[in-house]
């Protein structure tokens, strides 16, 4: 026997959906205009000194054609790009044609002397909530392959706990260059490490405090990948001094 569907959801769907539309419609018409909200939970500057680590900025050739990289001591310790006397910035030329203008990084490379490295860095979303990229799209564009996504819980301090989403990761096609990416944001509210918290966020500050809430992204792209206990607890080494370092005291909500 053929078995009808029932339909009553889908209607109810179809009638709400333009009822919804309208009514956003309506409310952004007569909405007040959206203030940008300015709770920073994060400095946006990383340490130089940081416990046994080395560390370093890099800084990108502005020229199109060449578009290298020179890990240096310090922003100013370079002048111009050594191959070809372009423009030098912390900011790579391919982020800058990407994200808006009142995007704000701070990177930094941090390396354990004989051990591995991190590279460290903090994005400040503008008024424009497209600043952050999810690194889901960013690394495959960029010619990395995905092996696995996961949730991991470090433990800071006995009080401190932080969930990071770790995506481990290959480039190309050789199976030794692996690598581990971690990643959390840091809103006015809370620290989440998933897009979705995230995104309900902004949408609830934009329609409920009529607010664009700035937000954070915090990534660690490391030289190892982050699938074992042992690579876990020295990427939560470099976080038991990093966060200390770079997290304000959190405000009430307004
Ligand atoms: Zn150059």
């Amino acid at each position: 026997m053929l078995h009808t569907p029932f339909q009553a959801p889908r209607a109810a769907a179809l009638l709400i959906l333009p009822l919804l539309a309208g009514a956003t419609a309506c409310w952004l018409h007569f909405a007040p205009p959206i203030k940008t909200a300015d709770e920073l939970r994060l400095r946006m500057e990383l340490p130089a000194e940081l416990g046994p680590y080395d560390s370093q900025v890099l800084l990108h050739c502005q020229n199109d054609p060449c578009r290298r990289s020179f890990p240096v001591s310090s922003e100013t310790a370079l002048k111009e790009c050594p191959a070809c006397g372009g423009l030098l910035s912390p900011i790579a030329r391919s982020e800058r044609d990407l994200l808006p203008a009142d995007t704000r990084i701070a990177r930094r490379l941090y390396h354990m002397p004989g051990g591995q490295s991190y590279t460290v860095t903090i994005v400040l979303a503008g008024a424009d909530p497209r600043s952050i990229h999810r690194p889901q799209q960013c690394l495959p564009a960029q010619g990395y392959a995905i092996e696995r996504q996961h949730a991991e819980t470090l433990s800071l301090t006995p009080r401190r706990n932080l969930t990071l989403a770790v995506i481990d990761s290959r480039r190309g096609s050789d199976p030794s260059a692996r690598f581990g990416f971690a990643y959390w944001f840091v809103g006015p509210h809370l620290e989440t490490h998933s897009h979705y918290v995230r995104l309900f966020w902004t949408t609830y500050d934009h329609l409920f405090r009529n607010k664009v809430s700035r937000w954070a992204y915090v990534a660690i792209a490391a030289s190892e990948p982050l699938n074992t206990p042992e690579s876990l607890e020295r990427l939560a080494s470099l976080l038991r001094l990093l966060m200390p370092a770079i997290e304000l005291p959190a405000r009430s909500p307004s």
